[in-house]
C-alpha cells in the first residue's frame, strides 16, 4: 500500500488522499480547500472558465492520474466520507466514468445542495456503503465507521490491502447527537493500524470542553423561556443535530419553530433515515416560511412541487408578524428576515453572549 495526502495537511479543508496499490488506485475524499495559499477565503468562481490542465499546472486541482476528464487509466473509486463541500466540493471536475462510493444519505444531501445553490455536482455512478460493512476496489477493502460530525452522514474509513492497514478518520467530535457512536468506537477501533490520518481541526484551539448538544439544547430552553421576542437563530440548514436541539428546545417551550423551504426540504429528505422532526402532522409546532427568491428560483427552473409538499404546513410572513412573541426562526442562506420582526436583540456567538442589532440567536454551524 502506498498513500499521497494531496491537500488537507497544514489547513482545514480539501481534504484528499491518494492510495494505491500495484493494481487499484482511489481517493479518499476530494474537497474544495476552505482558502486560498494566501489565506484568503477560497472563491471557485474565478476559476469556472479556467481549463482542468491549467488549473492542475496552478496547483488549484492536485494533480493526479487517471481524475480528470480526457484520462486514460482511470482511478478505481472516489470515496467520500461526507457531505461537507471540504471534502467533495470539486467532483464537477472529475471523469463522469469515476466510480463514487458513499452513503446514501450523503449523496441525497449533495443532490438537494445541487437543488437549492448554484453547485453543479452530478454524480453518474454512484455506490451506497453502510457502516461495519466492509466493501472491495479492486484489490483494497475499506470499513466504513460511523462517525459522530455536524454532517448528517459521516463515516471514517479502514482502509485495508496486502497486509496493510489505513485509518482514516475523516472529520469527527464527541458532543454531537451521535456522542454514543465516538465512545462505542474508543471501545471497538480496529487494532495494530500501520497508518493513522487524524483531522486535526481544533489541535491549535483553546483547551475549553464543548457545550453538548442537550446542554445547548437546555441553554436555549432557558434563554427562549426569557425571550418574550421573535427568536432568529442562525445555523447551517443541514446541521441535523443543532436543528434537533432548537425544535426541542422549542417544544418544551411552547414556542413555533419556523424552517425556510430549503431547510423543510433538508429534514423531509433526511427524516427516511433517522427520526429527526420535518414538516409532517406528527410535529405540530414546525411551520414552513417560503422565502419569495428561492421560491421563484424553484418555480423558474421546474422544480414548484418542492413548493407544494409543504403547503399544508405553511406560516406566512405576516402570521409571523402577529405572534412574534412565540416565534423562533431558522436564518439559513435563503431566509428572508420578516420586516418589524421586533427582535430580541440578542446574539448568541459560541458560548459568548453579544447584543446583536439583528437579534440572530448564533450558534457555531461546524463544531
Ligand atoms: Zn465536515
Amino acid at each position: 500500500m502506498k498513500f499521497k495526502i494531496h491537500r488537507g495537511t497544514k489547513e482545514i479543508g480539501g481534504s484528499c488522499v491518494e492510495v494505491w496499490t500495484k493494481s487499484t488506485r482511489i481517493l479518499l475524499d476530494f474537497g474544495m480547500p476552505l482558502v486560498e495559499k494566501d489565506g484568503k477565503e477560497f472563491d471557485f468562481r474565478k476559476y469556472k472558465t479556467t481549463k482542468t490542465n491549467e488549473l492542475v499546472s496552478k496547483g488549484v486541482l492536485p494533480d493526479i492520474h487517471g481524475l480528470y476528464n480526457n484520462s486514460s487509466n482511470l482511478i478505481d473509486g472516489v470515496i467520500i466520507s461526507h457531505p461537507h463541500q471540504d471534502h467533495y466540493g470539486l467532483a464537477n471536475f472529475i471523469n463522469n466514468d469515476v466510480q463514487y462510493y458513499l452513503g446514501e444519505a450523503t449523496h441525497k444531501i449533495i443532490e438537494l445542495n445541487n437543488l437549492f445553490t448554484p453547485q453543479e455536482i452530478h454524480l453518474k455512478n454512484t455506490n451506497y456503503f453502510e457502516k461495519e460493512k466492509t466493501f472491495k476496489i479492486g484489490d483494497i477493502s475499506v470499513a466504513p465507521y460511523w462517525a459522530d460530525h455536524s454532517a448528517f452522514d459521516a463515516y471514517s474509513l479502514l482502509i485495508e490491502t496486502n497486509g496493510k492497514s489505513l485509518f482514516y478518520s475523516g472529520d469527527f467530535r464527541s458532543h454531537g447527537r451521535k456522542a454514543k457512536v465516538f465512545y462505542w468506537f474508543t471501545h471497538n477501533a480496529p487494532q495494530n493500524v500501520d497508518y493513522l490520518l487524524l483531522e486535526g481541526t481544533t489541535i491549535s484551539r483553546d483547551n475549553k470542553p464543548f457545550k453538548t448538544e442537550p446542554e445547548i439544547e437546555s441553554e436555549l430552553t432557558n434563554l427562549l423561556k426569557r425571550q418574550g421576542k421573535i427568536n432568529l437563530i442562525y445555523t447551517s440548514g443541514q446541521n441535523i443535530d443543532r436543528i434537533t436541539s432548537i425544535y426541542k428546545a422549542c417544544k418544551r417551550t411552547g414556542k413555533i419553530f419556523i424552517v425556510d423551504v430549503y431547510v423543510a426540504k433538508v429534514l423531509k429528505e433526511l427524516s427516511k433515515y433517522a427520526g429527526i422532526p420535518y414538516p409532517s402532522d406528527d410535529f405540530e409546532n414546525l411551520k414552513v416560511m417560503f422565502p419569495y427568491f428561492t421560491s421563484r428560483r424553484l418555480k423558474n427552473e421546474g422544480n414548484e412541487k418542492v413548493l407544494y409538499q409543504f403547503k399544508k404546513y405553511k406560516i406566512t410572513k405576516e402570521e409571523i408578524s402577529k405572534q412574534s412573541d412565540k416565534i423562533v426562526m431558522i436564518v439559513s442562506f435563503c431566509t428572508e428576515i420578516p420586516k418589524r420582526s421586533n427582535c430580541s436583540g440578542l446574539c448568541m456567538r459560541g458560548s459568548s453572549r453579544k447584543p446583536c442589532k439583528m437579534g440572530i440567536v448564533r450558534y457555531n454551524t461546524f463544531l
